[in-house]
């Protein structure tokens, strides 16, 4: 399915079958010389058809094309191996770039899970349902590394690239502000909140995540483009919608914590998700990892900011309110 944003620029909707997301937006943006496409969907057979049949219908010729990757996740990366040519330049950031080649990650994430409390029965089999496990990038490629400041012209468009790190640790949006267009990743999405989940102890997403919603704040935006779902157009009011989200989101963890100390996945089983299952037990144990990823991302938070500690008990990580904020909140 396409949609013509602006002139040469055209959004393709690329399927995520089975997945809550539903689909992925991929920006196409023509030119007489160089083509850029904006993120890719997953490496699966029903994504690779719907871009063939979007590029198709929009005449654009893969060996004159470029690629833009916001993030690292397999729904915005996944399919870019079936689609790159030997002239194709893809544009990423070197952090991710570097952590896509790493082949332990995925080992990495199952023992921080454990050590979270996700149940051990339960491990191998979320980690196999994982969409990135099963949709990531295949095959090493080159990338061609940006930052901050970064310009990419394509055609009528110059587009800037703004480090927006907090969804993922290198996510980079692709701002225009001649048209005063962001290509926001999942930085910033329109009816679904996007994530901010935790799998290493050695960063604060979700402090980073508020940061970067406050820097493209101060941007001149009249148009994002998001990963998922619709076009947004009052970009500032929801930037404050999704700020207090997670403002709500750490006051439920801090009432959630008076009952006792507890894990990561016990905290993750007590918050309210804006999904179809009624009870914690009925989720999928993708739906399970990504609520857990979420709990870690806000206790850390929590942690950094002095309201809650963490104690180590039988090898697993267990948060409590510190004193001062166990009878009151402030
Ligand atoms: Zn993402």
């Amino acid at each position: 399915m396409i949609e013509d944003i602006f002139p040469n620029l055209s959004k393709v909707e690329i399927p995520l079958p089975k997945n809550p997301l539903k689909s992925l937006n991929s920006y196409v943006i023509k030119d007489s010389e160089r083509n850029l496409i904006i993120d890719t969907g997953w490496d699966q057979k029903e994504c690779m058809d719907a871009m063939q049949a979007g590029l198709r219908e929009l005449g654009v010729d893969l060996k004159k094309t470029d690629f833009f990757i916001t993030h690292l996740h397999a729904d915005h990366l996944g399919l870019l191996s079936r689609l790159v040519t030997e002239t194709s330049t893809i544009y990423f950031n070197q952090l991710e770039a570097e952590r896509i080649r790493s082949l332990g990650r995925w080992n990495d994430f199952v023992d921080f899970a454990r050590m979270n409390g996700f149940p051990e029965d339960e491990l191998q089999a979320a980690l196999h349902s994982h969409p990135g496990f099963k949709y990531g990038l295949k095959g090493d490629l080159a990338f061609h590394i940006v930052k901050e400041g970064d310009r990419i012209k394509i055609g009528d468009y110059l587009f800037e690239c703004v480090g927006t790190p907090g969804h993922t640790r290198g996510h980079h949006c692709l701002y225009e502000p001649k048209k005063k267009i962001l290509a926001a990743g999942d930085h910033i999405l329109g009816d679904i909140t996007p994530t901010v989940q935790l799998w290493s102890d050695d960063w604060d997403p979700l402090k980073e995540y508020l940061n970067s919603l406050e820097k493209v704040y101060k941007l001149d935006i009249e148009l994002v483009l998001p990963g998922h779902r619709g076009i947004i157009r009052n970009c500032k009011e929801r930037i404050r919608e999704l700020k207090e989200h997670h403002k709500h989101r750490l006051e439920e963890i801090v009432s959630i914590l008076r009952k006792g100390s507890q894990n990561a996945f016990e905290v993750a089983s007590q918050m309210s998700w804006d999904v179809l299952y009624e009870v914690w037990g009925l989720f999928p144990l993708s739906q399970k990892w990504f609520a857990t990823g979420e709990a870690i991302a806000h206790l850390k938070y929590l942690e950094e900011k002095g309201r809650i500690k963490r104690k180590i008990e039988g090898q697993k990580i267990v948060f409590s309110l510190k004193k001062d904020h166990a009878t009151h909140s402030s």
